[in-house]
């Protein structure tokens, strides 16, 4: 570890064996198992354990082998979405263990879960924010062992070098306070950096404080062109603009000004709206963006009927404004835009 020189004299030093930075799905289902084996943990969190995280603000949905897919399957599916550029060897180790972590999930949290096409999602019962739920549920257990320690609103400054490797953390807590944090192990939780960009589905929390925290101690950071982004969003003047996340109708269209199927055009027929966002989202983003710059992209929702809503999960959102997607997308079509580029700032908001 990069050696900082920091002094603790004076400092009010707690010390425990496992020092958890994140309160999120990640840091507090480590804090369980660790405290469950009998060591003394601290929990570090910015806000309130559980809040503000990525986990709170999500489905709730579980990728993961069983019944609907193979490990194989799982590891083939991870690594199409990825354009094969992801890291091979932990996706083998996550598709592995992906399964026994499900169901540590399912018993320390006691939740159901319904089977859903991409694996399993916390039940319906649980809505409308399941991954809330989750995360409370998941809070409350931990809370119960007597030997997890939360420190709530808490920033974690430097890593505390001991014999050359890391022997805690340097906090300012709650009322401002600079604390240390001795501990013989630290796992660094914090989630990622997305809330760094101007628009988000990601709390705006999520900085990526974590990621600068190991990499002023000295380690490699890699991979952080993983950024998660939804190429299709509204442009049009009537409606606000927002990312659409799939999934969209099957029956949904993606044309330019001279009626070509982009999808077709770019990728063949094998792929439509929905796969071609999932697995080709980079290839498709590129496709809309050639297009973009010499005519409009539009969506042609016209052709859809009531079934093909089912599962839209922006249903709500489509039906929340006063705009008849069934309208002859030549009269009142909207605009599909690149919203990789919009959520880095380079498009400008539409809205009025
Ligand atoms: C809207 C949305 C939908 C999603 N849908 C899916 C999905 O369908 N399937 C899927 O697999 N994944 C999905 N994800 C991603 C998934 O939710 C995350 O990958 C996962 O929850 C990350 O868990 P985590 O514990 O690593 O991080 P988080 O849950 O983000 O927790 C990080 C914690 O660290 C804390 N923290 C941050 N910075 C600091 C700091 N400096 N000091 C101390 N604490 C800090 C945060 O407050 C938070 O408590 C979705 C995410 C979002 C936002």
């Amino acid at each position: 570890m990069k050696s900082t020189t920091i002094n603790l004299k004076g400092i009010e030093t707690f010390s425990y064996a496992i020092v958890v930075i994140g309160g999120g799905l990640a840091g507090i289902l480590a804090s369980i198992i660790a405290a469950r084996e009998g060591r003394n943990v601290a929990v570090i969190t910015k806000k309130k354990p559980g809040k503000a995280s990525s986990t709170a603000y999500s489905m709730g949905r579980f990728s993961v082998a069983g019944t609907k897919m193979t490990k194989e399957e799982h590891l083939e599916k991870s690594l199409m979405i990825g354009e094969y550029l992801n890291d091979k060897e932990l996706l083998e180790k996550m598709t592995e263990e992906a399964p026994q972590t499900f169901e540590c999930l399912r018993e320390e949290l006691n939740l159901t879960f319904s089977s859903h096409d991409m694996g399993y999602i916390v039940a319906d019962g649980e809505k409308p924010l399941p991954g809330a739920n989750l995360m409370e549920k998941l809070v409350y257990k931990a809370m119960e062992q007597e030997n997890i320690d939360f420190y709530s609103n808490c920033l974690p400054l430097e890593l505390i070098e001991k014999d050359g490797i890391c022997g805690g953390v340097l906090a300012v807590d709650s009322e401002g306070k600079l604390t240390a944090f001795r501990s013989e192990a630290l796992l660094i939780s914090s989630g990622g950096y997305a809330g760094a960009f101007a628009n988000t589905d990601n709390p705006p929390t999520m900085m990526g404080e974590g990621l600068i925290l190991g990499y002023r101690a000295g380690c490699a950071l890699r991979d952080l062109e993983f950024v998660q982004f939804y190429p299709l969003g509204f442009k049009e003047e009537k409606l606000p603009s927002f990312i659409a996340p799939p999934r969209y109708p099957p029956t949904a269209l993606l044309y330019n000004d001279s009626g070509e199927d982009i999808i077709k055009k770019y990728l063949g027929e094998d792929w439509d709206i929905n796969s071609a966002t999932i697995g080709k989202r980079g290839a498709l983003s590129i496709a809309l963006e050639t297009e973009w710059q010499k005519e409009q992209v539009w969506m042609d929702l016209t052709k859809c009927v009531d079934t093909d809503w089912k599962g839209v999960n922006s249903k709500p959102l489509y039906d929340r404004y006063n705009f008849d997607f069934s309208e002859n997308p030549f009269r009142w079509p909207y605009s599909s835009f690149y919203a990789g580029w919009y959520i880095n700032g380079r498009l400008p908001k539409y809205r009025n």
